[in-house]
């Protein structure tokens, strides 16, 4: 798979109020001095947030030039650098960033160990990212080519374990982000509703991101509202179990 070509393809996510309150818990976790690097910086949403309020001296990279030509245009800051690069082989020195920051990343990550390996080499000292907990995957079959195309691209799922049973270079701490409980269930109840009605309508896709093949990246629009809906389902039962919605890893060195 050729992350570049596939998320060059998924075009824009958008930010939504719940990426804001996600930033906010998560700013929380980060050192208030020095340089950043956010990986896997897509839009630009977070740096533009960090950009507003914090003194960090910023920087940004992406596997998608596409994305990353979003960023620049939602960031409208010249001063934050932005480059090409592949999570798994960074072409930065050891320690060169005091901070490092990958939100949502490596479960898009075929090489996720590799990936964040790479984060905490060129960290000095802290690695913070977030993954979805324990999400169920969800995916499509490719008519054309048979492959597993994953709603959002989210090919692995994470719990504690998972960091637990591999060898880290630093200090791993954990924390659950949640959202308010009224304001997630609404919006999950919402996207039942008008992702499951919208199925009906042949031809409104606009709503939800492209589920795209991861082999030969071809767009598979035909059971995405299903596919949604499926996924919108599964948080609600997180909610109900009490479950996080993210899982924060921080790793200081
Ligand atoms: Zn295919």
């Amino acid at each position: 798979m050729d992350c570049g070509k596939y998320y060059n393809q998924v075009g824009e996510f958008g930010l939504k109020p719940e990426d804001l309150e996600r930033f906010r818990q998560t700013s929380r976790h980060l050192l208030d001095s020095g340089s950043l690097l956010d990986i896997g910086c897509g839009e630009g949403y977070w740096l533009k947030f960090l950009s507003e309020t914090t003194d960090l001296q910023l920087s940004g990279s992406d596997v998608s030039q596409i994305r990353l030509n979003l960023s620049r245009k939602n960031l409208n800051n010249e001063n934050i650098s932005l480059s090409v690069d592949d999570i798994t082989e960074l072409p930065y020195e050891n320690k060169e960033f005091d901070q490092i920051t990958a939100l949502e990343v490596i479960e898009h990550i075929p090489e996720w160990q590799k990936g964040l390996a790479e984060l905490v080499r060129v960290a000095s000292k802290r690695v913070v990212i977030t993954v979805p907990y324990n999400q169920e995957l969800i995916y499509e079959i490719c008519p054309d080519c048979g492959g597993k195309a994953y709603v959002d691209g989210h090919i692995n799922s994470f719990t504690k374990k998972d960091f637990q049973n591999i060898i880290i270079n630093g200090k791993v701490s954990f924390k659950g982000l949640k959202y308010p409980l009224n304001y997630y269930t609404k919006k999950a109840l919402k996207e039942i509703i008008v992702k499951t009605k919208k199925e009906a309508e042949i031809g409104n896709e606009e709503d939800c991101t492209p589920i795209i093949c991861p082999d030969c990246y071809k767009d598979i629009p035909s059971t995405r509202y299903a596919k949604f809906s499926k996924r919108a389902l599964s948080r609600l039962s997180k909610i109900i179990k009490h479950y996080p919605e993210f899982l924060l890893v921080q790793i200081d060195k």
